[in-house]
């Protein structure tokens, strides 16, 4: 029987062929408690938040006995990590619970993550810290609420058994959702062993269950990479334009959906640098946050490889070549968006590139700025915006070509404020902010977690009582350090 009576638990996994994953005992943790609960996900899959703190409810997502019947699968990928191709990597710290599908007949695949060892895990102990589950249980969350595609985060277990990272920490379990996990990577994986029966087998499955459209196309597979093609496009354009840096694109860390996906070192960006890099073991800055669009092609390149040999090469090149314009104009649309242009007009562009160059210049805070931009006012001095530039002339001279902008516009001024206020986050999970929620939970006190991931689903509504999340940082926020897995 289900842990959770209203649902009913399958492994959809299991209809490939046992290469491609290994079955996992499990390895309780000691004393495991609930740390959050995301009623508004349990809502939608059919449960009540209250259900997760039921025993057998605990007891899978904490990883100590899995659904009766149902085989929990650690899966097999490989990837290009850092530009280098590492032949098997694998779950080496998550695995597959099953699916369910929910009220809208939607299925969704379930995954711990930290809940032991499985043959994967190479050097590593399998577990996670709560401090890196906290940071993707909120981060996986704010950006759904963002409208970004992300894996969800369903809930967060905790326990007193020690995980050794620098320093000892205490171990901790997540329940992450998603339609499917399954990464660039798991395609590479079977290219470079040269099983190619395997890359079909894995083709197959991903057009059967997640681009059924694709089986009606002439050729299902060219247009299975084509569509993958345009959803890292999109996902690459939302990232930019909200400011946010993944920290590890690797290839095991791309989705095949398109979803933003493997929450480590990421960071939103305070104030705006076009190099930041959030990852601070990435020391070329391979992923700085102005790289990202230019490795979510060359990431598409690796999975191309591995398409070859269902696709021809003409057709993969010609996909590929269409990924900078697909980019590019998403995120156009995207930015627009955050000025307040409903015409689009010639210039838009270099009006957009000259105030990031103005941002970079200054360091100004990316999320207060586009927020405030909503009062601007055409005929003021807009002191609010005016005084997050060192130098008030480059401000200046860009509210002037803005405004000259603005008056080709056909929409009243009241009604493209709130365009763009519906556009522009006033909440962000800043680093500081996971951190702060973080030392409390270490203390035991998971109060700023819960409010946190309340206020991170609003994420463009006023919300008073938690104007406090939307400051900008304070100073000690920048000697915060955060690397790889953890
Ligand atoms: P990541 O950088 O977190 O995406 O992880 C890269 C690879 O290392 C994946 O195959 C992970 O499963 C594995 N990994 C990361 N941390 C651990 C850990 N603590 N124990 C076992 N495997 C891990
Ligand atoms: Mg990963």
């Amino acid at each position: 029987m289900s842990p959770f009576p209203s649902l009913t638990f399958g492994q959809r996994l299991l209809e490939l062929p046992p290469v491609f994953y290994r079955h996992i005992q499990p390895q309780p943790l000691n004393d495991p408690y609930l740390v959050a609960g995301n009623a508004s996900l349990c809502a939608t899959l059919g449960i009540t938040a209250a259900e997760l703190s039921q025993p057998a409810s605990l007891a899978l997502l904490s990883g100590k006995q899995f659904v009766p019947g149902v085989s929990a699968l650690a899966a097999l990928y490989a990837g290009h990590q850092f530009g280098v191709y590492v032949p098997q990597l694998g779950d080496g710290r998550a695995l597959s619970l099953g699916d369910t599908v929910d009220r809208e007949g939607r299925r969704w695949e379930w995954q711990l993550k930290g809940a032991g060892l499985t043959p994967f895990s190479r050097m590593g102990d399998g577990r996670a810290v709560l401090r890196s589950t906290i940071r993707e249980y909120l981060c996986s969350e704010a950006m759904h609420g963002l409208g970004i595609p992300t894996t969800r985060a369903l809930a967060m277990t905790g326990s007193p058994d020690p995980v050794y990272r620098e320093r000892p920490e205490t171990a901790a379990v997540l329940t992450r959702l998603a339609e499917s996990f399954i990464r660039f990577g798991s395609f590479e994986v079977f290219y470079h062993r040269g099983q190619h029966d395997e890359i079909r087998q894995l083709a197959d499955f991903v057009i059967r269950h997640h681009y059924t459209h694709c089986a009606q196309a002439d050729q299902p597979y060219a247009a299975l990479f084509a569509d993958i093609v345009a959803r890292t496009a999109q996902l690459l354009a939302h990232w930019q334009a909200v400011g946010f840096c993944h920290g590890v694109m690797n290839t095991d860390n791309m989705s095949i959906l398109g979803l933003t996906l493997d929450y480590g070192p990421f960071g939103f960006m305070d104030g705006f640098n076009a190099a930041h890099v959030c990852n601070h073991s990435d020391h070329a800055g391979r992923y700085a946050y102005n790289q990202q669009p230019q490795v979510g092609l060359w990431n598409l390149h690796c999975l191309a490889s591995a398409f070859l040999p269902l696709v021809s090469e003409e057709q993969l090149v010609e996909a590929l070549s269409g990924y900078r314009e697909q980019y590019s104009q998403y995120w156009l649309i995207l930015m627009r968006n955050k000025l307040g242009l409903l015409v689009e007009q010639e210039g838009d562009e270099a009006l957009i590139e000259a105030l990031l160059l103005a941002m970079h210049a200054h360091h100004t805070d990316y999320t207060v700025f586009f927020r405030r931009l909503a009062d601007f006012d055409m005929a003021g001095e807009n002191h609010a915006l005016r005084d997050m530039f060192l130098d008030r002339s480059l401000f200046d001279d860009w509210a002037t070509r803005y405004a000259a902008r603005l008056q080709l516009e056909t929409r009243s001024a009241a009604e493209r404020k709130l365009a763009m206020l519906a556009a522009n986050p006033k909440y962000i999970l800043r680093n500081y902010l996971a951190e702060l929620a973080i030392q409390a939970a270490q203390q035991g006190d998971f109060s700023q977690i819960a409010s946190l991931h309340d206020c991170l689903s609003h994420p463009f509504d006023e919300q008073p009582q938690y104007q406090a999340y939307a400051a900008e940082p304070p100073a000690w926020a920048q000697q915060i350090s955060v690397s790889c897995s953890s």
